[in-house]
């Protein structure tokens, strides 16, 4: 594949925005990279679809080929996409005692998966733990967690055979509140397939104990598969979280992207073995890598965005010291805090500027007024917005002219970039701009 990849690279050298084609291009192999990963081919074809209208006519760094671009995009896309708004690391398990229900199909790792939750709860978290198993089918499947909960020292349900699994759950429910347990946890039986009998079930037992958390475990080394499970899953029984196992084979792990696409479900942890501490927080960064399996890529059009953002901000820094801090700075200052969401809380961050945010924000300067602001220095010439002090009342009024706004609106302006520029000497004076370096990190 990388093979593949290099030679598009090299075919797309040219600098600048990237272009339609560009980004055509280099997503055909994005698209085999993903499927290749086994990502689901509708949720491939999806998700490049949207890479596709997002990177289009975006710049390209310094250094680095449009391909490469792309796949810095792709990348933050897919990190974005599997990131959600939810900690994977927490469950809602407050409210004792909080059933947390494991489901899944048979040999995907559910028992084992069940009991490293338990070992992580106990130790991490401090919770008293009970686990049942609900397995009535396999041979020996409830000896199975009894022996591993001995092995962590977490409780089991003593064993009672005849019951059928929805009663096994309400005797759960009951000695986990009797018994003052924090959390209880139930172990359910799989199928090789999914099966209505296998549904039901499962239903049922949902309904007896309402569980605060359905963690569907699935293979992560199925590809397709692991979607139609998952969506079968949270059609029936509704699931609040994946636990994806087998992450420590050689499995690119597509099926997460895949599940959470379909199911809109977090992806909660990540099974790396057959031992008991064998199970990680999802980390989105590291999936997303090893779907796309061009981590170098990645790294290499970061290091230049880095370097290149370094330069300037070391360039800048010298010249501000200077008090040197002309249209074009101020132009970069207001684009800047466009992007991190408005004047106040750029300025709320740097040190000693929580009273002018105030002020700002009391004075209404809002995103509007920066897109104005940028307006009036777009209709200056290169000359006029390198030496501001040119700007006399002829030039002020065809400025403003230009811009759709009024001299006093300049003038306003104007006064900001003075501002501006003394308080940067200021600070650049202040230990060798170390203020100043603190500011722009
Ligand atoms: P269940 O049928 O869903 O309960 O599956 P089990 O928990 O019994 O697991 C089936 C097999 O998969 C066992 O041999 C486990 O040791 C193994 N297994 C489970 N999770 C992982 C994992 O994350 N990595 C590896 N390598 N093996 C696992
Ligand atoms: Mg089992």
């Amino acid at each position: 594949l990388s093979d593949r990849l290099s030679g598009v690279f090299e075919r797309l050298t040219k600098q600048g925005a990237l272009s339609a084609d560009d980004v055509k291009t280099a997503l055909r192999e994005v698209r085999v990279a993903l499927l290749e990963a086994d990502v689901s081919l509708p949720v491939a074809r999806d998700f490049v679809k949207r890479v596709q209208d997002k990177a289009t006519g975006q710049a390209v760094t310094k250094s680095v080929t449009p391909g490469q671009q792309v796949v810095k995009i792709v990348h933050d896309e897919l990190v974005a996409v599997l990131t959600g708004d939810e900690d994977p690391g927490k469950l809602k398990i407050d409210n004792p005692p909080a059933p947390i229900l494991m489901v899944g199909l048979q040999g995907g790792g559910k028992t084992t998966s069940t009991a490293k939750l338990a070992k992580r709860l106990k130790e991490r978290d401090g919770k008293r733990v009970l686990m049942a198993s609900l397995d009535v089918y396999r041979p020996a499947a409830m000896q199975q967690l009894e022996v591993l909960g001995a092995q962590i020292g977490v409780d089991t349900l003593p064993i009672v055979a005849g019951q059928k699994p929805v009663d096994i759950a309400k005797r759960a429910k009951q000695q986990a509140t009797l018994g003052g347990y924090d959390v209880y946890m139930l172990d359910t039986a799989g199928r090789l397939h999914i099966d209505e009998v296998l549904m039901s079930e499962v239903e049922q037992v949902s309904a007896a104990v309402n569980p605060r958390e359905t963690l569907l475990v699935v293979d992560g080394l199925t590809g397709q598969v692991a979607v139609e499970v998952a969506q079968e899953f949270d059609d029936k029984i509704g699931i609040s979280g994946v636990v994806l196992t087998r992450m420590d084979g050689d499995g690119r792990g597509g099926a997460a992207l895949s599940m959470r696409a379909v199911t809109g479900k977090p992806i909660r942890f990540v099974g790396v073995g057959e031992k008991m501490d064998a199970l990680e927080t999802f980390e989105p960064e590291r999936i997303a890598g090893r779907i796309l399996g061009m981590g170098d890529i990645v790294a290499l059009v970061e290091k230049a965005q880095e370097t290149l953002e370094a330069e300037q901000a070391e360039r800048m820094m010298r010249r501000f010291q200077k008090g040197q801090f002309n249209m074009n700075d101020l132009k970069g200052q207001l684009e800047q805090m466009q992007k991190m969401g408005g004047m106040e809380s750029v300025m709320g961050m740097m040190p000693g500027m929580g009273k002018m945010a105030k002020q700002v924000q009391e004075a209404g300067f809002d995103d509007k007024v920066i897109t104005r602001q940028i307006a009036l220095i777009q209709s200056m010439t290169k000359r006029e917005r390198a030496n501001p002090q040119l700007l006399q009342a002829s030039r002020k009024k065809r400025i403003a002219k230009g811009a759709g706004q009024e001299v006093s609106d300049l003038n306003k302006l104007l006064k900001m970039q003075r501002q501006m520029a003394d308080m940067m000497k200021k600070m650049g004076k202040m230990g060798k701009g170390g203020m100043l370096k603190q500011a722009m990190k």
